[in-house]
């Protein structure tokens, strides 16, 4: 088992989750965070600390798609370890349907200064 995020986590990046994070597994896209199925420890920290809602238990119905491409991006991204200020507008689309569709991106965030 593992947490994994999902759509209401794009154009966010609140970052309350990689704070509490105890063995820094989530990685950073453009404008979405996952989580590697494979580094996560299943603590569950970090699930109620996600203002969006976005980070689930992989038991939950329908997380299959999700575990998938928490896998693939997490691969590919860079590891985010330390909170950041969330994205402008990120309040305004909190909630936003299916964002996967409309607000993804799929390159890796920028590399830090
Ligand atoms: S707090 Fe939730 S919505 Fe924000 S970056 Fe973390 S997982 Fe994504
Ligand atoms: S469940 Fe624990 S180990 Fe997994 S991503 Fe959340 S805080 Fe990290």
């Amino acid at each position: 088992m593992t947490f994994v995020v999902t759509d209401n986590c794009i154009a966010c990046k609140y970052t309350d989750c990689v704070s509490v994070c105890p063995v820094d597994c989530f990685y950073e896209g453009e404008n979405m965070l996952v989580i590697d199925p494979e580094e996560c420890i299943d603590c569950g920290v970090c699930e109620p600390e996600c203002p969006a809602d976005a980070i689930r238990a992989d038991t939950e119905p329908g997380m299959e798609e999700w575990i998938a491409f928490n896998a693939r991006y997490a691969a590919q991204w860079p590891v985010i370890t330390e909170a950041k200020e969330p994205m402008p507008g990120a309040d305004d689309l909190d909630g936003t349907e299916n964002k996967l569709a409309t607000h993804f991106s799929e390159k890796p965030a920028a590399e830090a200064a």
